[in-house]
């Protein structure tokens, strides 16, 4: 019997998902909801989603996924990403390679971690280690990976002063070693963050390297303790995606759109926070749609009150029905 084009697709597809599961076992899943895997709870579900728990794993994945055709993303901590209700078409890879390793070089130490590590739970490791240099990620949510690609910083810090070098698997080419200057680190940004606004295939970063220095564990303690405590105190809890946009230059992005008179503004179960209005808070069971909503509306009310272009800081990923935003 001969096969149209639509079961021709259906037979590959059905060939790549067996090839997967044969591979991935119970940690491939077909049609796997996202909002669990995000801070913000919110996003349909992944075509396809598999769980990797090293960096071969997570090497073999992209592999498969590249030399398949299947379209991928990675999902680290989920914390910098809205996902669409409508979910997200091809493979959706979500990183637990959480390998660490310590140093000594003479100087200090140098750590190096795979991208999947919980970055909060690193600079907590460091800190009981007596390691300094990545205190200010005492309470960032996310992964290494994630954080390398957006250069994440708080209280004065970020990766950009922290990072040697990052090993990154490149479509095409394989594996490379990225030095800090190469990822062109800027604010919120790196040549990583950059392909956001490109067609995929992407880069994947697969491990870190980062430079500490011995310092006493009281005093990193107290430091972060201080981070902790400013945090609680300027930043709302709850589901979120932590600030939405980036800031713009001479402004603070959550200043605009308080000023803009749109703290606790609501549509549908997420609402503008009133304690820091660049943090949109899910508390209602909202929707993605209700989250990109709030966007425009502060997106909008700010350009007409100030004339200030907002950048997000957020990625819209999946399938949102148009191209999404521009990330600079
Ligand atoms: C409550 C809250 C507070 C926050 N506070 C801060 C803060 O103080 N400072 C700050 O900088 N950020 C902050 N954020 C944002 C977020 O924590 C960081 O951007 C974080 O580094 C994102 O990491 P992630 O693993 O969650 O990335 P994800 O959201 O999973 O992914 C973000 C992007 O990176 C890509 N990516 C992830 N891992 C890899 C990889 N291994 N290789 C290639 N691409 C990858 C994804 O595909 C996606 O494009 C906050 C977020 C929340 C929810």
């Amino acid at each position: 019997m001969e096969s149209n084009g639509m079961e021709l697709e259906t037979t590959v597809l059905e060939a790549i998902q067996m090839r997967f599961r044969d591979v991935f076992d119970e940690n491939f899943r077909v049609n796997e909801p996202l909002d669990r895997y995000t801070s913000a709870r919110v996003g349909g579900p992944a075509e396809m989603l598999v769980i990797v728990n090293n960096t071969t794993e997570l090497l073999t994945a992209i592999e498969l996924a590249y030399a398949q055709n299947v379209p991928y993303i990675i999902l680290g901590g989920g914390s910098n990403v809205l996902v669409a209700d409508k979910g997200v078409p091809g493979l959706a890879i979500l990183n637990k390679a959480k390998g660490v390793n310590f140093r000594h070089t003479g100087y200090g130490v140098v750590c190096t971690a795979e991208s999947g590590v919980n970055l909060s739970s690193l600079a907590r490791q460091c800190i009981v280690k007596g390691l300094g240099g990545i205190e200010w990620a005492v309470s960032v949510p996310g992964t290494v990976g994630g954080a390398v690609v957006g250069n994440s910083g708080a209280h004065g810090g970020d990766m950009n002063n922290t990072l040697l070098a990052a090993t990154v698997w490149e479509p095409g080419t394989g594996l490379r070693i990225y030095s800090n200057e190469e990822l062109e680190y800027g604010y919120r940004y790196s040549i990583l963050k950059k392909e956001q606004i490109e067609p995929r295939p992407r880069r994947v970063v697969l491990s870190a390297e980062l430079e500490l220095k011995p310092e006493p564990v009281e005093v990193l303690v107290a430091r972060a303790d201080g981070f902790i405590a400013h945090r609680k105190q300027t930043q709302p809890g709850g589901a979120s995606t932590g600030s939405m946009f980036k800031n713009p230059e001479n402004y603070y992005a959550g200043y605009l759109i308080e000023a803009a008179g749109l703290k606790g503004f609501r549509i549908g179960g997420a609402h503008i926070s009133e304690k820091h209005a660049n943090f949109f808070v899910n508390d209602q069971g909202a929707s993605a749609e209700d989250i990109r909503s709030l966007i425009a509306e502060a997106w909008n009310a700010v350009r007409e009150q100030f004339g200030v272009e907002l950048d997000l800081e957020v990625e819209l990923i999946g399938d949102w029905g148009f191209d999404g935003y521009e990330t600079k």
